[in-house]
């Protein structure tokens, strides 16, 4: 297990490189903004809870780093929130309680097995989640404010 951390901020626009297209938003932080925070964890896969105020708190699973299979030139954080929303909600606070680690981030042959792969961390992350350990940090003040 690792300490849980935190971080949370307005929503921003990514790339819009289709990953809602694919079945997977992704809810952006500015990485600037956290750098201090991302050198003190590594690139890779992630899961915890997230909390919308004005919404609720959901189940996360989160990349933050690279993305090889994108060539990205600047760090990215990814947070998907497990759950189906109805509308976007970019500008809004999110907040992330981040209470596991998954798997170093990875390179990938095809955007099927990429995206294979995202689903097999998802069931990762909401099986986790449901554990003790970590669904006690679902009721943190943090998330809701
Ligand atoms: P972008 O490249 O701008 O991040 P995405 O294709 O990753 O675009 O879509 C992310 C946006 O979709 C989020 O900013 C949010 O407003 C919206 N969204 C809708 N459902 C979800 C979800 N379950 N998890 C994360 N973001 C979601
Ligand atoms: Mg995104």
């Amino acid at each position: 297990p690792i300490d849980p951390w935190h971080i949370g901020g307005p929503v921003i626009k990514g790339f819009g490189r289709g990953s809602k297209v694919l079945g997977i938003p992704t809810a952006n932080l500015s990485a600037k903004d956290y750098a201090s925070e991302l050198v003190e964890h590594p690139s890779g896969v992630y899961f915890g809870w997230a909390g919308l105020p004005t919404r609720g708190v959901y189940k996360m699973v989160m990349s933050i780093g690279w993305n090889p299979f994108f060539d990205n030139k600047e760090k990215t954080i990814e947070p998907w929130l497990l759950h189906d929303f109805t509308e976007d909600f970019y500008g809004e606070e999110l907040r992330l309680i981040i209470v596991g680690y998954i798997r170093p981030e990875a390179n990938f042959t095809s955007l099927e097995s990429l995206v294979a792969k995202i689903h097999e961390d998802r069931e990762v992350a909401e099986r986790a989640l449901d554990l003790p350990l970590y669904s006690k940090f679902k009721g943190d003040t943090y998330l809701t404010k």
